[in-house]
């Protein structure tokens, strides 16, 4: 089985190549996204130099923040969220890249409340307008956008998207030129946004060619997850 800091120094060497392939001098930030990982796992990446944890359960991501308690981590809460978790959240993440909707962002601003600094947020939008999926579509984005940024405790970062997997590089581009031009109309809009959060494990090669500025990886740094229990929230 490689080791998590082998996994960890090879997708950092294909994060540089990728952006010098793109003439880029910018940051790609790397997060590691540990659901399903033990923290003996997450430790294991934190030693090899990872600090940023992308988390997509509530009361998994807790668990493992106490046992992790004596690590710098910057933590990242990238699931869905039920709107009966937004105190554990702002009060438990520095980061929150997956709202789209008004009340989940102004339950997020209420509880985090003024003893933490303003709780970072990226707006997840949606890539192929389908009501099925989540985040929101492009028009509604500046609307929820101009919501976000009158809230007392957020400071909203960007944007987030999770594209349907496939394996066709062509259609990751595609995909990715949606979100990259869902972000560069919040900033025409006077938006002082700096994150376009885009890219997994399969496609942050392409990602990164499109403007990314955090790639979100799990499984090729971590390899396979077991499924996630249905009843884990
Ligand atoms: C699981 C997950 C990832 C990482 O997926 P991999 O394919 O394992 O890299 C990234 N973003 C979100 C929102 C996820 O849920």
């Amino acid at each position: 089985m490689t080791m998590i800091s082998d996994s960890l120094q090879a997708v950092q060497a294909n994060i540089q190549c990728a952006k010098m392939n793109a003439n880029r001098q910018d940051a790609v930030k790397l997060l590691a996204v540990s659901k399903a990982q033990g923290a003996e796992r997450l430790r294991e990446a934190y030693v090899a130099g990872q600090t940023a944890f992308g988390e997509n359960y509530v009361q998994e991501a807790i668990v493992k923040q106490s046992q992790l308690g004596d690590c710098d981590i910057e933590w990242h809460f990238i699931g869905p969220i039920q709107s009966n978790k937004t105190q554990l959240i702002a009060q438990h993440f520095s980061w929150v890249q997956s709202v789209d909707r008004l009340k989940i962002a102004q339950r997020l601003s209420h509880a985090r409340g003024d003893s933490l600094p303003p709780l970072n947020i990226c707006i997840q939008v949606n890539t192929s307008n389908e009501a099925s999926k989540s985040g929101i579509d492009s028009q509604a984005l500046i609307e929820l956008a101009t919501a976000i940024k009158a809230l007392p405790h957020l400071t909203l970062r960007g944007v987030m998207a999770i594209p349907a997997p496939t394996k066709d590089t062509a259609r990751q581009h595609e995909q990715f030129t949606v979100v990259r031009m869902a972000f560069n109309a919040l900033q025409e809009r006077g938006f002082d946004v700096d994150t376009l959060s885009i890219g997994m494990s399969d496609d942050y090669v392409a990602a990164i060619a499109e403007g990314a500025t955090i790639v979100r990886i799990g499984s090729a740094i971590f390899g396979a997850r077991t499924p996630i229990k249905k009843n884990e929230e």
